[in-house]
């Protein structure tokens, strides 16, 4: 990138090569790291496009600059004018892109003293998150940190162009809104106009472009902040950013192949890397049952099968009894201590198993663990699985939810913990075909398995009258994820675009006739007035960003995040209100508590 000259500098401390020496140049940065080697004194001068090495030379700056540049220390922000230089061949610097030059400096302006900062971009890795956050503008003075900003903003603009040259309009949808149910708490924000009412912030802007498409404004993009005050993980934030998209006449597959097109045109422009074409697609159904997860990580094998007829052929009666029995072949997993599948076996409770049994796979059959009551089923058992010798076989037995949960999570950690190399760098797949509701064990009522909005299968809308369980549980939706590395990176749906059909969505769900028109009667009305067929989908941007880069922390891809429990600690958010800004809110508070400073 070129710098656009001002009276600070001419070029950007990553542009200079062999082929500007002898030019006069003038740049501008922070001084990276300087050492003074009494005649000359050398600084690496740093900005966003990189470094370049400055000498000061009393010989050709002069005794006053030569003096200055002695007393130059970190993070100083500076000027500088001088000649552009080859280095000689020894001193060359083959891990810098300008390491092939140096600029003789002639003159120097300081523009800006620094205090001896908290820590130095170069030393992030010795210096707590806690501190890096509180000092975020010294942190993402870092390298990595402007490449994922930099990151960001190319795939955004990548997007924006994709979809514009598409026919698509960037839309925006308001902050200060009513509920948008997603499955989360919503922030709230206190009406000082209207005491005692109150906005939600919304979770995603999702009935807002429905209700664009019933507009005719046909294809509707958004790059947009969501907010969902939800219980902290590490891969999640309070706010975050989505590309938003809707669009009017189409099917599943349209938007499916749009988003390809899109994604594609992103792993081609950002890591230079293809994508399979196009992307295959998994039932629901599937994805549950062989990896159990609806978001399978397809890098490695590792498959469940399942055993339970097996089971029922032995005298175990934790198999016998149970109403399912999967396992899993771990690939070298025969090396593990027994101290080691002990752990396992307490780890699993945690997902509730009520343990885990194992066997070691041997050349001769099996051993160890509950080998022994698997001796009559032991040869069908490898046949199956088609485990080898040195695999662990890791079994669970319960009801089918289970089962998935403990096996399709074994599988992550197996995967993880043994290093087992990905066969492919990549593994996309779109999860389509998915249960409409999901029984909801402690309230005992249905959920939507995506949102209210999303329109069921054509062959299953009969059974939308139906009030048997079963029945409502295998209607299945219009909805597709899609996934890769097991990381879901966006999911949508068809929408509902008739008024009868959401009606009775929203009774199934509990929701009354009275309830209907308090919460979504804008959304129904609008259903009356001509409402085409439409459907969308939205992208996460901070996890594709983190894809992208290779980056397990979502903090890292975002400028001014917000630690795992919501705080910023740079600015110190959340913090209390004075009474007068109360007041004007019509709150009171009933605990008053002290602003937590250490989050
Ligand atoms: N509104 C959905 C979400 O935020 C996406 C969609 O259905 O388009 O997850």
């Amino acid at each position: 990138m070129q710098a656009i000259e001002t009276r600070y500098r001419t070029h950007t401390c990553g542009q200079l090569r062999q082929s500007d020496v002898g030019k006069t140049v003038k740049l501008a940065g922070w001084v990276h790291s300087y050492r003074d080697h009494g005649g000359l004194v050398f600084i690496d001068l740093r900005d966003r496009e990189g470094l370049t090495q400055l000498v000061f030379d009393a010989d050709t700056c002069g005794q006053a600059h030569h003096d200055e540049s002695r007393k130059l220390r970190s993070e100083w922000v500076v000027s500088v004018a001088g000649v552009v230089t080859a280095r000689g061949k020894d001193l060359v610097n083959p891990k810098l892109p300008t390491g092939e030059i140096e600029i003789r400096v002639k003159d120097l302006e300081v523009l800006s003293i620094a205090q001896t900062p908290p820590f130095t971009p170069d030393e992030h890795e010795s210096v707590a998150e806690e501190k890096r956050l509180a000092f975020r503008y010294l942190d993402l003075r870092r390298s990595e940190m402007q490449l994922n900003l930099q990151t960001r903003y190319r795939v955004t603009r990548i997007m924006r162009d994709y979809l514009g040259d598409l026919g698509f309009w960037e839309i925006e949808t308001p902050f200060l809104t009513k509920s948008t149910p997603e499955g989360a708490r919503d922030f709230i924000v206190p009406s000082r106009l209207m005491p005692g009412s109150f906005y939600a912030l919304p979770q995603s802007p999702q009935l807002f472009k429905q209700l664009l498409m019933v507009s005719g404004c046909d294809k509707y993009m958004q790059i947009v902040r969501c907010f969902r005050d939800e219980d902290p993980r590490a891969d999640r934030q309070a706010e975050f950013t989505q590309l938003d998209v809707e669009m009017s006449f189409i099917d599943r597959e349209n938007i499916i192949s749009i988003m390809e097109g899109l994604l594609r045109k992103l792993w081609k422009e950002i890591l230079g890397k293809e994508i399979p074409n196009p992307i295959p697609h998994m039932q629901y159904d599937e994805a549950m049952s062989k990896y159990g997860s609806d978001r399978p990580d397809l890098r490695f094998g590792m498959p469940l099968h399942d055993v339970t007829d097996l089971g029922q052929q032995t005298d175990f009666g934790v198999f016998k009894n149970a109403a399912m029995v999967k396992t899993i072949a771990v690939p070298g997993g025969g090396k593990l201590s027994r101290k080691e599948t002990d752990a396992l076996a307490e780890w699993a409770k945690g997902f509730g198993a009520k343990g885990l049994a194992v066997t070691k796979v041997t050349a001769t059959g099996l051993d160890t663990g509950v080998a022994k009551f698997l001796a009559p089923i032991a040869a069908k058992l490898i046949e199956r699985t088609g485990a080898k010798d040195g695999d662990l076989l890791c079994f669970a037995a319960d009801k089918p939810k289970i089962v998935h949960k403990v096996l399709g999570e074994l599988r992550l950690k197996m995967a993880r913990d043994l290093k087992l190399s990905p066969s492919t760098e990549f593994a996309w797949i779109w999860v389509v075909d998915f249960p409409a509701f999901e029984f909801d064990e402690d309230e005992k009522r249905f959920s939507s398995t995506h949102h209210p909005f999303t329109a069921p299968l054509d062959a299953d809308l009969p059974k939308l009258d139906s009030t048997d369980r079963a029945c409502v549980e295998s209607i299945k939706s219009k909805a597709y994820d899609i996934v890769v590395n097991g990381t879901e990176i966006g999911g949508g749906s068809i929408r509902i675009h008739r008024m009868d059909v959401q009606q009775k969505v929203f009774s199934l769900l509990g929701i009354d006739a009275p309830a209907q028109k308090a919460k979504f009667g804008f959304l129904l009305d609008a259903l009356h007035f001509g409402a085409p067929p439409h459907g969308g989908i939205a992208l996460g941007l901070d996890r594709l960003i983190m894809i992208l880069r290779g980056i397990t922390n979502i903090r890292d891809v975002i400028a001014f995040p917000k630690t795992q429990s919501g705080a910023d600690l740079m600015c110190g958010s959340p913090s209390p209100i004075d009474e007068k800004q109360l007041r004007e809110a019509n709150i009171r508070i009933a605990t008053p508590v002290k602003a937590d400073t250490t989050r």
